[in-house]
């Protein structure tokens, strides 16, 4: 009989791990089952902090169960590829048709899928630092290498195409941007995609654009979906409803196929394969996307007087005030990525900063070392909470630093 102890598990899962939901989460629910107060700001599923899908998309699934019975296309519903497919056309991605568009359950899995089509042994994608973990942990689950490229605080957050070229080597594949970016917040500018693009044309690479933050944009910022820029260039954009819908427990996404001309390619026969292999998304939840497509809701969110703007600025401004905490102001998404200064208070790495603040003021974050090579001291919070739990988040915060100043002046 095999014995627990007996099983190994593939060397393919050393080195992977994804912060968002791992030991610290785990501890802050053992914490909670103890009925321990914790303040839980690490996810970015805008359903949990109370920002409702518009109930015409949950009627649209609720309407179409009884037809949803069976597998559909491996590609997807063609009507929810259409809606995708028009969408894309009126944001400027002229050639985008149904057949270009992929479904999937989330943008996950078709992250896990492209990454699967695109790399071998040993081949490397360029990778934002910062990034949204679950990129660098798919790529090294396919086999590949992610080879991280430095977003700089003191720009904006924004990387340095020079930098990225001088990362990329005959074993590069392809190059990811996430704009809006996960966790900064950054939105990049069509200069810096641009550069980028050129840097992907030059080498041969593919462009893979997770642009699932495109709708949530503040200030007046607009952004610039990468294909647009890059037409030339094979480019796979990721979106989906898990934040513009706010309905990540439906489990929809999507990848839109642009700069391949001809359908029969070898980019295309992969994913085609890839696809059938999973059999077909979930397909309830597909009859979501045609009604959250038309359901243009997110800018009455973000604009000035919209509940997820006054989020951000509340906390924005909380955050600000604290001293020793600077914090580059988001202009998209829903997260502030804080930089508190380390040696004023005397602290550890940001992996054991973040246990202290969650044992000592139940207060549960991201350590900025869970997403990818970054400086020290840095923590993803999630400003989607209402503006009182935002307050009391940075009042534990408040009180943790505090303690703190008291501990270093009593050491003298
Ligand atoms: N990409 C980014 C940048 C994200 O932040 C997330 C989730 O937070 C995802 C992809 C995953 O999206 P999905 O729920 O569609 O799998």
């Amino acid at each position: 009989m095999t014995r627990h102890a007996d099983i190994r598990t593939s060397p393919k899962l050393s080195g992977i791990s994804y912060s968002l939901r791992g030991p610290l989460a785990a501890q802050a629910e053992r914490m909670r089952a103890a009925g321990k107060d914790v303040l839980a700001l690490n996810l970015g599923d805008p359903a949990a902090y109370g920002l409702p899908t518009d109930p015409e998309v949950v009627r649209a699934v609720r309407d179409n169960l009884d037809r949803a019975c069976g597998y559909s296309a491996a590609q997807g519903l063609p009507a929810a590829r259409e809606a995708v497919a028009r969408h894309y056309r009126a944001k400027g991605l002229g050639t985008v048709r149904p057949r270009d568009v992929y479904l999937g359950n989330g943008v996950s899995e078709l992250a896990a899928l492209s990454l699967h089509a695109l790399l071998g042994p040993g081949d490397e994608i360029l990778v934002p630092a910062p990034d949204y973990p679950m990129w660098t942990a798919s790529a090294v689950l396919a086999g590949g290498s992610p080879v991280h490229y430095r977003c700089d605080e003191a720009s904006a957050w924004f990387p340095d195409p020079a930098d990225i070229a001088r990362r990329t080597t005959d074993r590069t594949r392809a190059l990811l941007v996430i704009n809006p970016n996960n966790p900064t917040g950054a939105v990049w500018p069509p200069e810096i995609l641009d550069a980028l693009a050129e840097v992907a044309r030059r080498h041969g690479l593919v462009l893979l654009a997770d642009e699932i933050y495109a709708d949530f944009l503040y200030d007046g910022t607009p952004h610039t979906p990468l294909a647009t820029r890059a037409p030339d260039v094979p480019c796979l954009t990721f979106g989906g409803l898990s934040k513009r819908g706010r309905i990540p427990g439906y489990r929809v996404g999507w990848l839109a196929l642009t700069g391949c001309p001809a359908r029969d390619n070898a980019l295309t026969s992969a994913l085609d394969t890839l696809v059938s292999l999973r059999l077909c998304p979930s397909v309830p939840a597909q009859h979501a996307v045609e009604a959250a497509l038309r359901a243009d809701d997110t800018t009455a969110l973000t604009a000035p007087g919209g509940e997820l703007r006054r989020r951000r600025d509340h906390l924005c401004r909380l955050l600000d005030d604290l001293p020793g905490v600077r914090t580059v102001k988001p202009h998209g998404a829903f997260y502030a990525f804080p930089g508190i200064d380390r040696g004023r208070y005397r602290l550890g790495d940001d992996a054991s900063l973040a246990d202290e603040l969650l044992c000592e003021v139940g207060l549960l974050v991201v350590p900025g070392s869970g997403l990818g090579p970054v400086p020290s001291g840095h923590l993803r919070v999630v400003t989607l909470p209402p503006t009182e739990i935002l307050t009391e988040a940075v009042t534990r915060l408040t009180r943790f630093l505090d303690r703190r100043t008291r501990a270093s002046a009593g050491c003298g």
